[in-house]
């Protein structure tokens, strides 16, 4: 349901009658996100979509976008914006974000890397003792009076068993961090090895899977890692393994990976993102050894106030003309 739209077609005035700049948010943003821009800007709610005409006007004010995770920032829309000096996401991945184009008209682009780390880390490993313990299915064994006839059957241990993380970055080394207080066995696959970490490197992600039990995806989404879980890792991962992906959906070929569980050539799943969000492809909702989430990787209080203020004072910071905080890598 979309929220209505600020409709001023120049900058508004602040309270001590100083305009405040104005910021397009590109996309429905958190609350929390929305409430601390405005003590900044002017926030204009997707105004592009919503009153064309009033954007039209606007448009050659606006220096700043603001834009979450997955909010697509395209070529088209940076070309209607000729001031625009900064897209800040509240997000480490950012992927909808047309960086090349970005890149070319000298706008930066900053990200939140860091302060969720811990929250996805907790999520990866949570959804693996779910999808190894069925602990959702154990909660619907009870609501359904199932107890009462009998008890859930057995299920499969987690500790000590081996694990290959598809993305060895911030996220991925606070993954490792947690499953090592599980005795797992690590392994890893990113573009290139890390020599300085102690645990063995797979160049290839079917090698990686063909020596795991569970295999937790960790990496940025886009172009570069479409499909990289296809058939031939699942496959490999087998029909004892499990699959995790705390990453973007668009890392995970969604139909093979749906072949592969209704054959029996995959274990099982434990899903927080998907291609097509908020949708979830029909084959997996019947599914009782697949667990699914509602992209909750970092949804947590303590860690959106985190994201939302550093995006905030990197807005901040581009608005006074100070250096902003967390460019991506491609804008240091
Ligand atoms: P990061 O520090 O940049 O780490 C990314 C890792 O992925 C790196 O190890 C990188 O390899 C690897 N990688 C990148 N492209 C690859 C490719 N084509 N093939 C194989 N490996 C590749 O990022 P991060 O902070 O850990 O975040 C990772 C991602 O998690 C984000 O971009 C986002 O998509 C996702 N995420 C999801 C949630 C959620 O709610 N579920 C929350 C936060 C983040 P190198 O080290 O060799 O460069």
């Amino acid at each position: 349901m979309s929220q209505p739209a600020d409709s001023a077609s120049a900058p508004v005035s602040g309270p001590d009658s100083a305009p405040l700049p104005p910021v397009l948010a590109a996309a429905r943003l958190a609350p929390l996100y929305q409430e601390a821009l405005r003590r900044h800007c002017t926030l204009h709610d997707r105004l592009h979509e919503t009153d064309p005409a009033a954007f039209v006007a606007l448009a050659p004010h606006i220096q700043v976008v603001a834009a979450q995770g997955e909010t697509r920032v395209s070529a088209e829309l940076m070309a209607q914006l000729p001031a625009l000096k900064l897209i800040s996401v509240m997000g480490v991945g950012y992927d909808g974000v047309d960086v090349a184009e970005a890149l070319r008209r000298g706008v930066m682009v900053t990200h939140t890397p860091d302060v969720l780390n811990d929250e996805v880390a907790d999520t990866a490993i949570g959804l693996m003792l779910c999808a190894a313990r069925q602990l959702p299915a154990a909660d619907r064994f009870v609501r359904a009076g199932e107890w009462l006839k009998g008890p859930m059957p057995l299920q499969r241990k987690m500790t000590g068993a081996r694990l290959g993380i598809v993305g060895m970055g911030r996220i991925g080394k606070a993954i490792a961090q947690r499953a090592l207080a599980f005795r797992m066995s690590i392994a890893y696959h990113a573009r290139s090895a890390k020599p300085e970490l102690p645990w063995d490197y797979e160049a290839s992600v079917v090698a990686l899977a063909a020596r795991s039990d569970f295999l937790v995806v960790i990496t940025p989404g886009g172009a570069g890692t479409r499909h990289l879980i296809n058939a031939e890792v699942l496959q490999a991962l087998g029909p004892k393994g499990v699959l995790v992906n705390v990453a973007r959906g668009s890392v995970v070929d969604e139909a093979a990976l749906v072949s592969a569980l209704q054959e029996g050539a995959l274990g099982g799943a434990a899903l927080d993102v998907f291609a097509d969000e908020p949708r979830v492809p029909e084959a997996l909702l019947g599914m009782p050894h697949v667990v699914l989430t509602p992209h909750i990787g970092s949804a947590t209080h303590e860690t959106r106030q985190a994201m939302c203020d550093l995006a905030v004072n990197n807005v901040a910071a581009q608005l006074a003309g100070r250096p902003v905080l967390t460019p991506v890598p491609e804008c240091r």
